[in-house]
């Protein structure tokens, strides 16, 4: 089997209309947000505008990142330090570490063999628990039945908040990631689908909402230079009761991803064929499960999970070890000790322990792979028969 020599986290280069705009900021010297010309509008504004009307969301945010919007998102919905916030188990890191650093105490949830939120368990834990909102992670970029989710959380008077660090751009039924609750967070964080090295976007409909988050991420009293803000009157009665805790964007992310943002929908169809070529191969491995795709889920791409149901701890280890001798990192959640990101509850032992069985044997049979748009479709043929090939060694040798 001939090695694979590509890198998984090399991204695409930054283009050349987005470096000439940051070449731009630079010369300019205003690289702050509000720190304007007469009469122009900075680029974090134009982004902000931009992305609100991308989402189809009246009022979008732009800030330090992913973590920090669902953070200031969690304070804005009114969580009280001590109390309790529902999230996914199944999720990343910046998940929990936000509701930590909001003050909450984090209340895991189920996830399913198809790597969403168990609503049956979320129904369990909104009636043990005391918990008002539910901060939803689409993590992997996989979607739960959203109408359903949000018809749940109406009959328990729950608040959504979603992170959409792997949604961005995707839809259910048609209506984007991000709509559903009170709000959404998106990242521009390298490994995301836009890339300004780190950042965050918020959005929501809500105006004194959107009020209270942009007051929380240090604007002084500079509102009015935002790009898709609620009206000055909003901020009437909250500008003096609301901390400033900064965590701003500045103008040369923001010049870099506005042309990113004008080429998204394009790359989620270049992402889209990556995934597909890798999963058609996989999907056909007798052994090997995907996580099923709903048709009402119009997904991204931009990384790929499969499980091999039941594999021990050690051939699991040997699994990703035989992929990597031969040039593909896959991932496995299984870990015992986190490695690279950290995707198991269990690593996250400032959290109450709860105890979450379903989860536990999903990640233990669990696999990751980043797909980034610098491979071309004979590159993910190319993993794909890797992965088969290890897969069917470990197979011979007796196990899975
Ligand atoms: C990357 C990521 C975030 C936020 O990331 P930041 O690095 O804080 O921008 C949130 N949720 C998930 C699932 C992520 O992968």
């Amino acid at each position: 089997m001939k090695p694979f020599t590509g890198s998984f986290t090399q991204q695409e280069a930054i283009g050349e209309d987005a470096i000439a705009d940051a070449v731009d900021v630079l010369r300019s010297g205003r690289l702050h947000r509000y720190n304007v010309a007469a009469g122009e509008t900075s680029a974090v504004a134009r982004l902000e505008a931009a992305y609100a009307d991308y989402q189809g969301a009246r009022y979008c945010l732009a800030c330090a990142s992913g973590g920090y919007a669902m953070a200031i998102a969690l304070r804005a919905a009114g969580l009280e330090p001590g109390a309790q916030v529902l999230t996914n188990a199944f999720t990343l890191a910046p998940v929990p570490g936000a509701i930590k650093a909001a003050g909450g105490r984090p209340v895991l949830v189920e996830t399913t063999d198809d790597l969403v939120v168990d609503l049956g368990d979320l129904e369990r834990k909104i009636k043990q628990s005391k918990a008002r909102i539910f901060l939803l992670s689409n993590m992997r970029g996989h979607l739960a039945d959203m109408e359903a989710l949000s018809a749940l959380l109406a009959d328990h008077n729950v608040t959504l908040i979603e992170d959409c660090a792997h949604t961005m751009g995707a839809s259910w039924n048609g209506k984007k990631s991000g709509n559903f609750g009170l709000a959404g967070c998106f990242s521009t964080q390298t490994y995301k689908h836009l890339n300004s090295g780190e950042g965050g976007l918020l959005t929501s409909d809500d105006a004194m909402f959107m009020a209270r988050v942009i007051m929380l991420s240090g604007s002084y009293m500079h509102y009015g230079r935002h790009g898709a803000a609620p009206d000055k009157t909003v901020f009437e009665t909250i500008r003096f009761e609301t901390p400033n805790m900064s965590g701003r964007m500045d103008n040369l992310r923001a010049a870099i991803l506005l042309p990113q943002l004008r080429r998204l929908d394009e790359n989620i169809g270049r992402w889209n064929k990556r995934y597909q070529a890798v999963a058609k191969r996989l999907g056909a491995v007798p052994g090997i499960r995907l996580p099923a795709r709903q048709p009402a889920e119009q997904y991204v791409g931009s990384s790929i999970q499969f499980s091999v149901p039941d594999i021990t701890h050690d051939h699991a280890r040997a699994f990703v070890a035989a992929n990597k001798a031969l040039g593909v990192d896959i991932e496995w959640f299984g870990a015992d000790e986190p490695e690279a990101f950290t995707s198991n509850y269990h690593s996250w032992r400032y959290l109450e322990d709860q105890p979450l069985p379903h989860t536990d044997r999903v990640l233990a049979g669990l696999f990751d792979m980043r797909l980034p748009l610098t491979f071309s479709l004979e590159d993910c043929d190319h993993i794909a028969s890797i992965i088969t090939y290890c897969h069917e060694q470990m197979r011979l040798k007796g196990a899975a």
